[in-house]
């Protein structure tokens, strides 16, 4: 049984105060214990999620990190440092950072080794643009991208990995892929990853559908069997949608 994961990646948003006080509100309600609450926050608000957050059920961690283990890179964040910090999961390859930032499927994989040899569990993004979704390749692409992205990583236990299928064209945007679309994505995914390291393997291993998940979206998406929660980015911002598509993960 894979039990549900909503996570939220506030990118840069929150200043550390804001984080507190947001974190401090979601405790104070009553959370689902059927789905598992995760909060990907800014590097300079993984103090406040760490000392409001420890001892909770809910998790964090931040939204990059370095392909480094440590040395002359100035600017970079090292995985040991976020492990310090409390993080249960980091966000790699997410769609920005490869857009923005040109970040190759072969450093996701190093940033993803950084990750695991630290005890913590990547939150791996791979989706296609709209051209390669309209040209009929999205399932390829997105393969590929996975393949790549996960080239000599050994994650050990499915626990230590989660995909997140994000279509590019869906983030932000308020366009999410349709309930079958993202469920036959996420089966051709699960597949790739029974290929790869063994079906038992797969079957453990949550894959998380992110691109404009709303409260009114949630629940079809994470009904379909394959979809194991979500990624959300604008949702995760305001308590009340947050609350919902944790409600809506069952
Ligand atoms: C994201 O940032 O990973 C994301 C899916 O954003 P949004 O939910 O705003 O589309």
């Amino acid at each position: 049984m894979r039990k549900k994961l909503v996570a939220g990646n506030w990118k840069m948003h929150k200043t550390l105060t804001e984080a507190k006080v947001w974190l401090q509100e979601l405790l104070s309600h009553t959370l689902p214990s059927s789905a598992e609450a995760a909060l990907m926050v800014p590097f300079t608000s993984l103090p406040a999620a760490q000392e409001v957050l420890s001892g909770s059920p809910v998790a964090f961690g931040a939204q990059d990190v370095s392909a480094h283990q440590e040395g002359a890179y100035t600017g970079e964040i090292s995985a040991k440092m976020l492990a310090d910090l409390g993080c249960k999961y980091t966000i790699i390859g997410h769609s920005e950072r490869r857009a923005y930032h040109k970040e190759p499927d072969l450093l996701v994989a190093e940033k993803a080794k950084r990750l695991l040899e630290a005890n913590i569990a990547p939150i791996l993004c791979v989706g296609e643009p709209l051209e390669v979704r309209e040209a009929g390749e999205a399932v390829f692409y997105t393969l590929k991208q996975l393949e790549g992205s996960l080239q000599g990583v050994n994650p050990g236990s499915p626990h230590n990995l989660v995909i997140a299928y994000e279509p590019v064209w869906a983030i932000g945007t308020g366009k999410n892929a349709t309930p079958d679309d993202a469920e036959n994505m996420h089966d051709e995914i699960r597949s790739w990853l029974s290929s790869r390291f063994g079906k038992e393997y797969a079957a453990g291993v949550r894959i998380l559908y992110g691109g404009s998940v709303k409260p009114d979206n949630a629940a079809a998406l994470f009904a379909q069997p394959n979809i194991d929660g979500g990624l959300a980015g604008g949702a995760s911002l305001q308590l009340e949608s947050y609350l919902l598509l944790l409600g809506a993960a069952r």
